[in-house]
């Protein structure tokens, strides 16, 4: 089995699909990451960005078991699931895990999404085996040599164990799950669809602390959110954050790597070489979420490989300690 903890991504986009001339460096699809621990798979969110990484997982066969984790049930969140490909495999398990609704529950959303006046087929045409459970911040997802549970308490687990904690946030509409995926030491935390609080997220700087890798909600630009730019109204109490919001969690946590992700989609790719740039200058480790962007975690190192979608002819690599 690998020995790499893996992240990588297929969707960075936030609230709805933006293709087009001026988004194809860091892509158009909506909030969908690849996870790997060894051989397994583990999804978060099933933005259309899940779409070409249920075609890739297809076609390379590791469509077995996959656990999809949704951080809430927002339409740029779930909008890529009906187009899933292992959905479809009979072979295939899916554990679907997340929080539910404030009026409804997470399967319940699932299967509205496909009723048959909004899609022609139901989930239950889907032949996949799926496993569906909303969960709970108390509670812990593992995934070892026993499968895929939700458990009370992490004692007694192998070191072979992928362990997801979770944290509720309140700082978006509905609330939010923000998980933190570790194994073998190293760990990933997933924060999207999160707002920033004066003096920063103290809660979410603990449950991030020493994590190797952020991913954290940056859609704004600090003037955009402040409704200072022209032809922008301004965007406080939307859910979002700005790259000061990131980077100052970030630098709280002590995070080994940032990520700025769920870009804003009337931002050109321009505006998001700019954004990240002012990420750098106050978190040096940052950079702004691409398709294609791989971070690979192993024993001490760690090695980011940055890769753009072949078109731009770019394959630009660097490793750093620690
Ligand atoms: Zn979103
Ligand atoms: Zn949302």
């Amino acid at each position: 089995m690998s020995n790499e903890l893996k992240v990588k991504f297929w969707g960075v986009r936030g609230s709805y699909p933006t293709p087009g001339a001026g988004t194809v460096k860091y892509g158009g699809n909506t909030p969908s990451v690849e996870v790997q621990a060894g051989n397994r798979t583990i999804i978060l969110d099933a933005g259309t960005g899940i779409i070409p990484l249920g075609r890739e997982l297809a076609r390379t066969k590791r469509a077995g078991e996959i656990l999809l984790l949704l951080s809430h049930m927002h339409h740029d969140h779930t909008q890529g699931f009906p187009f899933f490909v292992p959905a479809y495999l009979p072979n295939a398990k899916l554990h679907i895990y997340g929080p539910d609704g404030t009026h409804e529950s997470m399967k319940n959303v699932l299967e509205r999404n496909q009723s048959s006046e909004t899609f022609p087929l139901g989930l239950r045409d889907m032949a996949s085996s799926k496993d569906i459970q909303a969960v709970r911040e108390s509670q812990v997802v593992v995934w070892d040599e026993n499968g895929v549970r939700v458990v009370e308490s992490t004692s007694g687990l192998s070191d072979e164990a992928v362990v997801i904690r979770i944290h509720k946030s309140y700082a978006h509409p509905g609330g939010v799950f923000i998980y933190r995926i570790t194994w073998r030491g190293k760990s990933v935390v997933y924060a999207t669809d999160t707002e920033g609080y004066v003096g920063t997220d103290k809660r979410l700087v603990k449950f991030a602390k020493d994590a190797d890798v952020l991913i954290h909600d940056a859609q704004y630009l600090d003037e955009h959110y402040w409704g200072q730019l022209e032809g922008f109204p301004a965007t406080q109490g939307f859910g979002h954050s700005t790259v000061t919001m990131a980077c100052e969690v970030a630098a709280s946590a002590q995070a080994g790597q940032l990520v700025l992700f769920h870009h804003d989609p009337s931002y050109s790719d321009d505006m998001l070489a700019g954004m990240e740039r002012t990420a750098k200058s106050l978190f040096t480790n940052s950079v702004a979420a691409y398709e294609g962007l791989e971070i690979t975690l192993r024993n001490e190192s760690m090695s980011v490989q940055l890769q753009t979608p072949a078109m731009h002819g770019r394959d630009v690599q660097y490793a750093q300690n620690g």
